[in-house]
C-alpha cells in the first residue's frame, strides 16, 4: 500500500471533541471520524486493528470449540417481552433503540443478544445429546447509551463478540465458563494487555456467578478494588468488605438533643464528639417499578458507610412482586420536585428516624402507602446509637433497636465496600483501589432466559428441563482503544505488534531522490511477499512531517531510506523505543522478521 494512494489525513491540533488521550490519538491519527454523538466510522486504519483483534478473539474462541455464527440485528419485541425485558430495555434503562416498522410491528435493534439465541435453542436443541454447545459471533450493536463518551469506549454503536453456552449440568456451566475465563486471558494477553479479572455484579442481564475483564488505565470508567496478595478484585458495584470496628457509643441514656446545623454526618459527628460509626443514617430512595408503582424506601446504614445502589437496586428486583413489578424502572434520591409528588408534609431532612411516618406519604394510587424499611447488615449491631429525631435539629442519642426503635425486617448488604476496607478473605489485607476499563463480562447465567422463554431439553431421564446458560460479551472497539489509552507517548500512539494496522512504514525522506525510491519499492515488494504488513510513505512531505505522521500513528517499525543508502544501507526504527540501528538492505527482511514473530 502506498501512502499517496490512501485517503490518509493526521491532525497537528488535539481535537476540541474528545477528552482522553485515547480518543484524541484515534482522531488525530485518522483512525476514526465521529458521524454523530456516540457513532464513528471506523477509517481503513482502524478496521486493520479492529481485523486484527477480531482474528486473535475467533482463533481464541474457536480453541474452545465455541462455533460462530451470525445473528440478526433487528429483532422483534415478542421476544424480548417474553423474557420480560422490553420494557427494561426501551423504557427503564431506554438502552434500547426500538422502531415500528411499515405493519407496527415494533422491533429492537441488538444490544446483546439472549433473547434471539434462547430462542433458536428452544427450537434446535431437543436433547441432552445435543449439550453443551456454545455459539459466539462477532457484531455491531447499538446501545442507546445515556452518555456516549470517550470515542469508541461507549459508543451508541460499537463491535462485540458475544458467546452463549448451553448445558445439561451446573457442573457443564462451570467448566465452560472457565474454559473462557482462561481463552479471554489468552485474547487479552496476546493483545498486550494489562489487565485483572474481577468480581462483577450481574445487573440487568441476570443470572449468578460474573467476572469482568478490566483494562487497567486512569481513564477507565470503572472502579475496581483489590489486594496486595492478589486474592481478590472486585468491581466497586459488586465489592465486599469488613466494615470498620464499631467504636463503642458513650451515650447510654437515651435522649433527645437540641443538634441544630447538623445535617451531615461529619458536622453531627462533631457536634456530639461522637465517631461516625455510632450514628445511624436514614437514607431516602425513591423507586419506580415496572408495574407503575412508586415506592419510597428508607434505608437505614452505619453514618460511617455509603449506600452502593447497584447492590440496593438488586434488593428491591428481590421484592418486586410485593408491588406488582418485575423490574426496577427507575431509582433515585428523591427531589424537590419529586417529593412534591408524593410527600403529604415537609419531611425533616438531615434528622430522619428509621421509623419515619407513614403519614408522610400522601394518598395517591401509584405510590405505595407504606416506606420499604431495610437496614445494613452492619447497622444491626448499632447499641445506643445516635438518629434524627424526626423534627429538625434535633438528634436522639442512647437508641436502641426493638427498644425506640423496631428493627426492620429486610436486614440486606447494601454497603458499599471502599479502599482502605480490611478484606473479608484476610482482613490483614486492606482494599486498594484502582480505575479500570471493561473489556469483557463473563456470566453464568443459570435457567433465567430458557425459563422464562421457555427453552427446555429431554434430559437422561426423559425429563422436559429448562437449559442452563452462560454467556460471555468481549467490546471489540472498546478494547482497541483500551489498548491505546494504555500504550503512547507524547509523539503518538505505540501499537502492540499484533494488532498494529501494519507491522512496518517506509519513509522515503526525498520521493524525488530515484535512488531511494528504488530501495523504497523493493523493500516494499519483499517485506509484504515475507508477510510483514509494510506501507510506504511515498508523499512528497517534508521528511519531518512524516516522521510525525509515522510516531503519530504508532506502526511498530519506522524504516527510512536516507543518508544510509550511500553504505547500502536503510534505518530501522522501533516506535516504542526509539532505538534506531543501520541495517543492510539484504537483512532488513531477515532482521525485521525475527523481530515481530520471535521464535
Ligand atoms: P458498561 O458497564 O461499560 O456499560 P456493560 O456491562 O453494559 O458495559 P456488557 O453488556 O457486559 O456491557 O457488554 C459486553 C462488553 O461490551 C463490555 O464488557 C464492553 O467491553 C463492551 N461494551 C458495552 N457497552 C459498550 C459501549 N457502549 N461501547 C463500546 N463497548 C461497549
Ligand atoms: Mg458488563
Amino acid at each position: 500500500m502506498r501512502l499517496s494512494q490512501m485517503l490518509w489525513v493526521t491532525l497537528r491540533e488535539d481535537p476540541s471533541e474528545a477528552e482522553i488521550k485515547s480518543h484524541k490519538l484515534l482522531l488525530r491519527g485518522g483512525y476514526i471520524r465521529r458521524i454523530t454523538s456516540g457513532v464513528y466510522a471506523y477509517m481503513p486504519l482502524m478496521w486493520r486493528v479492529l481485523q486484527k483483534i477480531s482474528w486473535i478473539v475467533r482463533a481464541e474462541m474457536d480453541a474452545t470449540g465455541a462455533q460462530e455464527c451470525l445473528l440478526p440485528q433487528v429483532q422483534p419485541a415478542e421476544l424480548w417481552q417474553e423474557s420480560g425485558r422490553w420494557e427494561t430495555y426501551t423504557k427503564a434503562e431506554g438502552i434500547m433503540f426500538s422502531l415500528t416498522d411499515r405493519s407496527n410491528h415494533k422491533l429492537g435493534l441488538g444490544p446483546t443478544h439472549e433473547e434471539v439465541i434462547t430462542a433458536i435453542a428452544r427450537d434446535m436443541i431437543r436433547s441432552y445429546r445435543q449439550l453443551p454447545l456454545n455459539l459466539y459471533q462477532l457484531q455491531t450493536k447499538f446501545r442507546d447509551e445515556i452518555r456516549p463518551r470517550f470515542g469508541l469506549m461507549r459508543g451508541r454503536e460499537f463491535i462485540m463478540k458475544d458467546s452463549y453456552s448451553f448445558h445439561s449440568s451446573e457442573a457443564s456451566l462451570k467448566e465452560t465458563y472457565s474454559v473462557m475465563d482462561q481463552a479471554y486471558c489468552n485474547i487479552f494477553n496476546r493483545c498486550g494487555l494489562k489487565f485483572r479479572a474481577v468480581d462483577a455484579d450481574s445487573g440487568a442481564i441476570g443470572g449468578s456467578g460474573s467476572q469482568e475483564f478490566m483494562v487497567l488505565a486512569d481513564a477507565g470508567e470503572d472502579d475496581v478494588l483489590y489486594t496486595d496478595d492478589g486474592k481478590y478484585a472486585a468491581n466497586v458495584e459488586k465489592a465486599i468488605s469488613l466494615a470498620s470496628d464499631l467504636v463503642p457509643s458513650a451515650f447510654t441514656e437515651y435522649q433527645k438533643l437540641l443538634t441544630p446545623n447538623t445535617e451531615t454526618i461529619a458536622k453531627l459527628a462533631e457536634v456530639l464528639k461522637c465517631s461516625a460509626t455510632q450514628i445511624l443514617k436514614n437514607v431516602l430512595y425513591e423507586v419506580t417499578y415496572d408495574s407503575g408503582i412508586t415506592v419510597l424506601v428508607l434505608v437505614s446504614i452505619r453514618g460511617d458507610q455509603e449506600v452502593n445502589e447497584v447492590k440496593l437496586q438488586n434488593e428491591l428486583v428481590k421484592v418486586a412482586e410485593n408491588y406488582q413489578g418485575k423490574a426496577v424502572l427507575a431509582l433515585k434520591v428523591p427531589d424537590p420536585e419529586s417529593q412534591k409528588a408524593w410527600s403529604s408534609q415537609p419531611l425533616p431532612l438531615g434528622y430522619i428516624p428509621p421509623n419515619l411516618d407513614d403519614a408522610y406519604i400522601a394518598k395517591n394510587p401509584r405510590v405505595n402507602s407504606k416506606f420499604l424499611r431495610l437496614v445494613d447488615q452492619t447497622a444491626v449491631d448499632l447499641k445506643d446509637f445516635v438518629t434524627g429525631a424526626d423534627v429538625a435539629n434535633y438528634h436522639v442519642v442512647g437508641a436502641n433497636w426493638e427498644k425506640e426503635f423496631p428493627l426492620p425486617k429486610l436486614v440486606v448488604d447494601v454497603r458499599k465496600a471502599k479502599a482502605g476496607d480490611r478484606s473479608v478473605h484476610d482482613p490483614t489485607q486492606t482494599l486498594q483501589t484502582a480505575r479500570g476499563i471493561e473489556v469483557g463480562h463473563i456470566f453464568q447465567l443459570g435457567t433465567k432466559y430458557s425459563k422464562a422463554m421457555g427453552a427446555t431439553y429431554t434430559n437422561e431421564n426423559g425429563e422436559e428441563v429448562p437449559l442452563i446458560m452462560g454467556c460471555y460479551g468481549l467490546g471489540v472497539s472498546r478494547l482497541a482503544q483500551a489498548a491505546v489509552e494504555q500504550s503512547y507517548d507524547k509523539d503518538g500512539i505505540i501499537w502492540n505488534v499484533a494488532i498494529a494496522p501494519y507491522h512496518v512504514i517506509i519513509c522515503v525522506p526525498n520521493v524525488k531522490d530515484s535512488a531511494q525510491m528504488a530501495v523504497a519499492e523493493r523493500l516494499l515488494t519483499e517485506l509484504n511477499q515475507a508477510g510483514i504488513e509494510t506501507i510506504l510513505d511515498d508523499r512528497d512531505e517534508r521528511a519531518g512531517v512524516k516522521f510525525k505522521d509515522a510516531d503519530l500513528v504508532g506502526i511498530p517499525f519506522r524504516i527510512v531510506t536516507g543518508r544510509s543508502l550511500a553504505e547500502g544501507k536503510v534505518e530501522v526504527v522501533n516506535r516504542a523505543t526509539k532505538e534506531a540501528n543501520n541495517i543492510a538492505i539484504e537483512q532488513v527482511v531477515d532482521s525485521l522478521l525475527a523481530e515481530i514473530f520471535p521464535k
